[in-house]
C-alpha cells in the first residue's frame, strides 16, 4: 500500500503552454500507419484500417492497421526469435538501449502531449506534465534496475519469462505502454504490445522512437487493432505471459483463455473508489483533492475517486464548495493550456457516460453539473455531481468511467469502512484527515491495492499499483513491477 503526502509530479520539458501547436499540421503524423513486427513498419495482411479520429472535434487524424492472426503470429514469432539475442546481451548493455528510450521521450516530449491529446481528447497540461513525463520516468526507473536484478531480489535467482503478450487500454496511452513495455524488456523478455483501438498513435509514434533507439529487431513489437486483435494475441500457443489493464469484463475473458495454459497472468481491471473525508480533515484541501480525483483525465481513471463519502456533520460545507469549484472548471477544447476537462474519448464512452445519468434520473437521485457551456461538435460531458446515493444504487457499484461523481454520508469510521469496501472492486481508496492514527487505521481496513491520505491520484514509478478482487491481481511498477516479469528459484 502507498500511503504518500503530496508531492510534485512536475518534471521539466522544454516547452510552455504557450508554444501548443494548434493542430496536426505542427505535427509529424502520418496519414497511415502500419504494424511494427521486428523493428519494421509493415502492412498487415488483412489489408484492413480503421480510423483513428480526434475525439474533441470528431476529425480524422490517421488510418490505423488492423492487424489480424497472421500479422499475430509474426508479431509473436519475431518476439521469440529476439529472445536468445536479447538475454545474451550483458544486463548493462540492455539498460543502455533503456535509458535511450527513456531520454528520446523526454526529447520528444512536446510532440508526444499533443499527439496524446489530439488522439485521445485529454487536456493537453496533463498530456504535458504528467503522462509523457511519467513515461519517460518509468523507462529511466526500469532501466536503473536492469543490471540490478540480483539485488532486487537477494538470494533468488531471477530468470526472464520469454514472449510478453501486453494489451493497454485508451485512458493513458503512451504510460500504459511505458508501465508495460520498460519493466519488461529490463528483465530480458520481448513483447509484443497491443494499443487500444481508439488511441494507437502515441504507440506507434514509440516503435519509432524505439527503431531510433537501435533497439534490436522483435524485441517490442507494436501491433494495432481491436478486441478481436487482442484476442488473437492472448490466444496465440507462444506467448509466456499476459500482463491485461482494461475493463473488468475483457479480463475474466482473458482469465478464462488462459486457463490450463502455462502463461502467467496479470490483470489491471476496472476500480470504485472510495473518497473519504473526516470533519477533521483540511477541508479546501480536500475538496481540491476530491475534484482532482473525479475529473483528473475526465475521470477515465481506473483509479478515479468516484464515490465521495462525507463525514455527515461537514455535508453540507463541502457540497456548497465542490458546487463553487465546479463552475470554475472549464470545460471544452483539450489543446487549450487553461482546459481542465477535455473530452470524452469516445462516443462509445460518452454513450455509456449518459446511460448512466439517465440511470441516476430514473433513480430519483439529486444531481448537479456545471453551467459551463459545451462545445457543440465532439465527445463532451459536464462534470456531474450525484448526491444521496444509496449503497444499492447502480451508480455508487458500477463503473462509469467518466466525469460523475456520486455522493453519500456517514456517521462513524465501522460504516464508512463497510460501505466503502461494499463495491466488487478493490482498486484504490482516499483518506482526508487530520488524524495520522485514523489514516493507518483506514489504509489497513480498506480493501484497496492503494490508499491515498490527503492527496489523490500520485502516481509514481517507484510506487507498486494494483487491486484486489474484480480489480484484478498482480502488480505494476517498483519492484513488485519486476518479479511480474520474472521466473524465481
Ligand atoms: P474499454 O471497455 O474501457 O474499452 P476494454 O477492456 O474493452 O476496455 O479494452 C481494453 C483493451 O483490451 C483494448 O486494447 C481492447 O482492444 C482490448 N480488448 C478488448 N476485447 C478484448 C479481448 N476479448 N481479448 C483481448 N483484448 C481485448
Amino acid at each position: 500500500m502507498s500511503k504518500t503526502n503530496s508531492f510534485s509530479l512536475h518534471f521539466e520539458t522544454d516547452w510552455k503552454y504557450a508554444d501548443a501547436p494548434e493542430s496536426r499540421d505542427h505535427i509529424d503524423l502520418k496519414e497511415q500507419y502500419e504494424l511494427f513486427i521486428n523493428g519494421q513498419f509493415q502492412k498487415c495482411s488483412s489489408a484492413k484500417y480503421f480510423d483513428s479520429i480526434n475525439p474533441a472535434n470528431e476529425t480524422f487524424l490517421a488510418k490505423i492497421a488492423e492487424a489480424n492472426r497472421e500479422d499475430i503470429d509474426q508479431a509473436v514469432k519475431s518476439a521469440k526469435s529476439a529472445l536468445a539475442q536479447w538475454q545474451k546481451l550483458q544486463a548493462k548493455e540492455r539498460a543502455k538501449y533503456i535509458f535511450r528510450i527513456a531520454r528520446l521521450i523526454q526529447e520528444r516530449a512536446r510532440e508526444f502531449s499533443v499527439i496524446e491529446t489530439l488522439d485521445g481528447g485529454k487536456p493537453i497540461k496533463e498530456s504535458r506534465d504528467i503522462d509523457i513525463p511519467l513515461a519517460a520516468a518509468h523507462f529511466f526507473y526500469y532501466a536503473g534496475w536492469a543490471d540490478k536484478l540480483e539485488y532486487a531480489f537477494p538470494g533468488k535467482s531471477v530468470k526472464p519469462i520469454g514472449v510478453v503478450a501486453q494489451i493497454i487500454p485508451w485512458n493513458f496511452p503512451l504510460l500504459m505502454a511505458a508501465w508495460k513495455i520498460a519493466p519488461a524488456i529490463a528483465c530480458g523478455n520481448t513483447v509484443v504490445l497491443k494499443p487500444a483501438e481508439t488511441t494507437s498513435l502515441t504507440a506507434l509514434k514509440l516503435a519509432e522512437l524505439i527503431q531510433d533507439a537501435g533497439l534490436p529487431p522483435g524485441v517490442v513489437n507494436i501491433v494495432t487493432g481491436a478486441g478481436e486483435t487482442g484476442a488473437e494475441l492472448v490466444n496465440h500457443p507462444d506467448i509466456d505471459k499476459i500482463a491485461f489493464t482494461g475493463s473488468t469484463e475483457v479480463g475474466k475473458l482473458i482469465q478464462k483463455s488462459v486457463a490450463g495454459r502455462n502463461v502467467k497472468t496479470t490483470l489491471e481491471l476496472g476500480g470504485k473508489a472510495a473518497n473519504i473525508i473526516f470533519k477533521d480533515a483540511p477541508i479546501e484541501q480536500a475538496v481540491e483533492g476530491i475534484i482532482n480525483g473525479i475529473f483528473f483525465n475526465q475521470g477515465h481513471v481506473c483509479c478515479a475517486g468516484s464515490r465521495l463519502f462525507i463525514e455527515e456533520s461537514i455535508e453540507k460545507e463541502v457540497l456548497e464548495k465542490l458546487k463553487w469549484r465546479l463552475e470554475t472548471l472549464s470545460v471544452g477544447d483539450p489543446m487549450d493550456k487553461n482546459t481542465d476537462i477535455g473530452a470524452i474519448n469516445s462516443k462509445q464512452q460518452l454513450d455509456t457516460i449518459k446511460k448512466y445519468i439517465k440511470i441516476a434520473k430514473e433513480e430519483g437521485l439529486k444531481g448537479f453539473e456545471s453551467n459551463q457551456s459545451i462545445p457543440k461538435k465532439g465527445f463532451y460531458c459536464k462534470p456531474t455531481i450525484f448526491t444521496g446515493v444509496s449503497q444499492s444504487s447502480r451508480l455508487a457499484q458500477e463503473e462509469i468511467f467518466g466525469p460523475v461523481l456520486v455522493v453519500q454520508t456517514f456517521r462513524t469510521i465501522d460504516e464508512v469502512i463497510e460501505k466503502a469496501n461494499n463495491t466488487p472492486y478493490g482498486l484504490s481508496a482516499g483518506v482526508w484527515t487530520d488524524k495520522g492514527s485514523k489514516a493507518f487505521n483506514l489504509s489497513s481496513r480498506l480493501k484497496a491495492g492503494v490508499v491515498w491520505a490527503n492527496t489523490f491520484n500520485k502516481f509514481d514509478p517507484t510506487s507498486p499499483f494494483g487491486g484486489f478482487k474484480e480489480s484484478g491481481f498482480g502488480r505494476e511498477g517498483g519492484l513488485q513491477g519486476l518479479d511480474a516479469y520474472l521466473k524465481m528459484d
